[in-house]
């Protein structure tokens, strides 16, 4: 039976998982990410281990944090462009990982890879498409369509997105691009920036659940105005750590839609994730099968 890998490369550690199927994990380990040289390092001592056990894998599927080059048709595909994180812009990973590895690599974003594991085995399945919202140190998201990630030009950026600004709100924002974007506004780090305290740590009467609520409900809204996705996964640490936060999301989403779409059954709708923290480890399984 052939064996996959799958690695969840995050901004602050890197995961690393073998298996025979998605839902059939045969070692696992984590690394913290420094430079891309220490990193690759431990990832491919990891592999090279599990060859040693298991045989050699048919492919490696990597879900990573980004923005990620993804065109097919770029000299520099597989790459993390322009992250803040030292060394690692312009890092060809992809390239990296099939010199290191000797094996397919498949590479997609760290909310793609999650949202296709959420669409296929989680709070997706059996449905024909999902999205997928993280609302953790950053704000990123993908859509999946019969079990395939949506790319265009590049991966989708939602998380930059323009909300409208929620009554009272008057913080400037963190993103260094664009301010007051999504991701500028309602992040962790945003949250965390506002008044040095995380959400779980503010009072459930301050007026930021509120704003948070209005700006994650106004994602969700536009997803389900332009692409209809029969799921919205809201995954991260902001969503894990604060489920309190659903509840005022949907009602949030509801008076924004004002009933355009009917009489939607928001609650079975916007979902925590199914798979915990296992979707992007099993995103990577599913990518390698896919490669
Ligand atoms: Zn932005």
């Amino acid at each position: 039976m052939p064996v996959f890998g799958a690695i969840e490369a995050g901004g602050t550690k890197f995961r690393c998982a073998v298996g025979t199927a998605p839902d059939g994990l045969l070692a696992q380990a984590a690394f913290p990410t420094s430079s891309p040289a220490e990193t690759l390092a431990d990832v491919i001592s990891f592999f090279e281990g599990a060859r040693a056990t298991f045989g050699q894998m048919a492919a490696v599927g990597v879900g990573s944090f980004g923005p990620l080059d993804l065109d097919p048709a770029s000299p520099t595909h597989g790459s993390i462009v322009r992250t803040p994180k030292p060394g690692w812009s312009d890092f060809n990973l992809k390239a990296a990982l099939i010199t290191s590895l000797g094996c397919k690599v498949a590479i997609d974003t760290d909310v793609n890879a999650s949202g296709l594991a959420e669409s296929v085995l989680g709070a997706g399945k059996g449905l024909p498409s999902l999205a997928y919202i993280t609302v953790g140190t950053g704000i990123g998201g993908g859509l999946i369509q019969q079990g395939r990630a949506l790319h265009g030009f590049t991966h989708p950026e939602m998380g930059h997105i323009r909300p409208r600004r929620a009554p009272g709100d008057t913080f400037a924002g963190i993103c260094p691009y664009h301010g007051d974007c999504l991701e500028g506004l309602a992040s962790g780090a945003a949250v965390f920036q506002r008044s040095g305290r995380h959400l779980a740590e503010t009072p459930p009467d301050d007026p930021l659940w509120t704003w948070l609520a209005d700006y994650i409900g106004q994602i969700c809204s536009m997803l389900l105005l332009t692409a209809a996705p029969h799921r919205i996964v809201l995954g991260g640490g902001v969503m894990s750590s604060n489920s309190a936060l659903f509840g005022p999301v949907r009602q949030a989403v509801s008076t924004q839609l004002a009933g355009y779409l009917g009489n939607l059954a928001l609650n079975e709708i916007i979902v925590p994730p199914a798979l915990g923290d296992m979707s992007g480890l099993i995103g990577g399984l599913l990518l390698a099968k896919a490669v």
